[in-house]
């Protein structure tokens, strides 16, 4: 049996009544651009995440680059990053020209290390852009003291965690901004690429309702100027539909996670990921680290289970930031790449595909 990494198409036939009745409903509504289904979807993933205001965009990256661009961060500034994190992250903050601080992330959590921060602040320095790294939420407690400290502003890129919680509190709630995407993949994805800002700001709100559509509310009076990263009807039809099982589903990972927890305890040199107190995380992935990484995914392939690295180029190793980044080096994120392995997490595996996967990669492992 054939376990694939990953099934969308599970997805859409859970779901294909309400989806192609949506459809239809927006085909035939005629408006298919910030309309009634993108203002009923911002309402209610405002809702889900407890926060005043939501604007859908065009993707994740985009999100990320208008919260930076309504915060008037651009260049001669300076944000804070993680340096283990999906490039995207580190390209929001590229696109305004500021410069890009990078942090070494806590190997137990993968997350960026709070206890680097402080001494990686300058003058310059105007917001942490934290990432809650496979769903797992950062432990905001010292970073948000850190920022009021120093009057930072705080972002959080919460594309892997929809629906993560930190001390109660969801994910996108827990600073001044958070970016989300709704690509795919991720757990509350639509059929496109899709993304949103949420914030409890009001001034941050309203600019990117004017940066995601030319600069201006009014048609033809344009405040600013804007770019075009719009969240459309079908999309936002879609998600609202999903976001509705969402936590049902992330739920189900949630479930999958304690059998691989449980499944793949004191094996040698293969390390689980490690929840920290205080966290709900969301397991957008489920990310293993062992010693012949390399080896144990060609194996796994062999017997038809479907992995993937999350990443195997740290952003800083990437020929896109060579330039910058001629002689930096980051040891930790770099042998945090060289390591991990994402195995499948997806709400419709069966316990008997778990079953599978835990079983092959124990008998990889002892015949190695
Ligand atoms: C997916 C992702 C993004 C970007 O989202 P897009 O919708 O693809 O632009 C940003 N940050 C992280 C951590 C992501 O996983």
């Amino acid at each position: 049996m054939n376990i694939s990494f990953l099934d969308l198409k599970a997805t859409y036939l859970e779901l294909k009544e309400e989806l192609d009745q949506a459809y239809h409903r927006v085909m035939e509504s005629g408006r298919y651009l910030l309309g009634e289904e993108l203002e009923a979807f911002e309402t209610e993933f405002a809702n889900y995440c407890n926060v005043k205001y939501c604007v859908g965009v065009g993707s994740g990256l985009d999100a990320l680059h208008l919260i930076l661009k309504a915060l008037n961060i651009g260049k001669n500034d300076e944000v804070i990053v993680p340096a283990n994190t999906y490039i995207a992250t580190w390209l929001a903050v590229s696109y305004v020209g500021a410069k890009l601080i990078s942090i070494e992330p806590d190997e137990t959590t993968y997350n960026i290390n709070p206890d680097l921060i402080e001494e990686a602040i300058t003058e310059k320095t105007k917001a942490i852009l934290v990432v809650h790294l496979y769903g797992q939420p950062v432990a905001m407690e010292k970073i948000n003291a850190i920022a009021s400290k120093y009057n930072l502003k705080v972002i959080e890129d919460a594309a892997q965690a929809q629906g993560a919680k930190y001390r109660e509190k969801s994910v996108g709630s827990l600073g001044d901004a958070a970016g989300f995407s709704f690509y795919p993949t991720k757990n509350l994805g639509a059929f496109s690429d899709a993304g949103a800002i949420v914030t409890n700001d009001p001034d941050i709100a309203h600019k990117v309702k004017l940066l995601r559509n030319y600069g201006s509310e009014k048609k033809y009076f344009n405040e600013v100027k804007g770019f075009n990263s719009r969240l459309d009807e079908l999309q936002s039809a879609f998600l609202r539909i999903k976001l509705a099982k969402l936590d049902e589903w992330n739920k189900k990972r949630q479930k999958i996670a304690n059998y691989y927890l449980e499944n793949l305890k004191h094996i040698k040199n293969l390390q689980l990921p490690n929840i920290i107190e205080d966290t709900e995380p969301v397991w957008h992935l489920f990310v293993i680290r062992y010693s012949h990484r390399d080896y144990l995914q060609k194996k796994l392939a062999e017997s038809g289970i479907g992995t993937l690295i999350h990443y195997p180029i740290p952003p800083h190793l990437s020929s896109a930031y060579q330039q910058e980044y001629k002689k930096a080096s980051f040891p930790i994120t770099e042998k945090i790449a060289k390591k991990v392995l994402s195995l499948p997490i997806y709400p419709h595996l069966l316990e008997q595909q778990l079953n599978i996967v835990t079983q092959t990669i124990r008998n990889i492992i002892n015949y190695e």
